[in-house]
């Protein structure tokens, strides 16, 4: 089974920042993540550059991240590979598990990586 279609236990134990927000991107309303930190958009997977270490949010930048690319980790499953539009820096999240995965297959084939 697809790593993705692979629904995680949505717990309680909320101890990271894990918000929902509304994506500036494409405008979903995009829910807690539950098991880690909600860090990008799951129908777009637009992100916006807030940290500058995982979690932070200690960028003042708030740039667009734009998914550029996946990067397959044996460790921590796919990573989109960001690039924020207002600053040019290269950011990397962790996919997360109710992310558009046609989308990441889009960007799994991009060329530019
Ligand atoms: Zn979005
Ligand atoms: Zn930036």
């Amino acid at each position: 089974m697809p790593y993705f279609y692979k629904r995680g236990n949505m717990g309680k134990q909320f101890t990271v920042i894990d918000e929902e927000f509304k994506c500036s991107h494409c405008g979903a309303l995009v829910p807690k993540l539950g098991y880690s930190c909600r860090d990008h958009c799951n129908k777009c997977l637009y992100s916006k550059h807030v940290d500058i270490n995982p979690g932070d949010r200690a960028s003042d930048c708030m740039g667009d991240l734009v998914p550029v690319g996946i990067e397959p980790n044996s460790k921590k499953g796919y990573m989109i590979i960001y690039k924020c539009q207002k600053c040019g820096a290269i950011r990397k999240n962790k996919a997360a598990e109710d992310d558009n995965y046609d989308l990441i297959l889009k960007l799994s084939a991009n060329p530019m990586i």
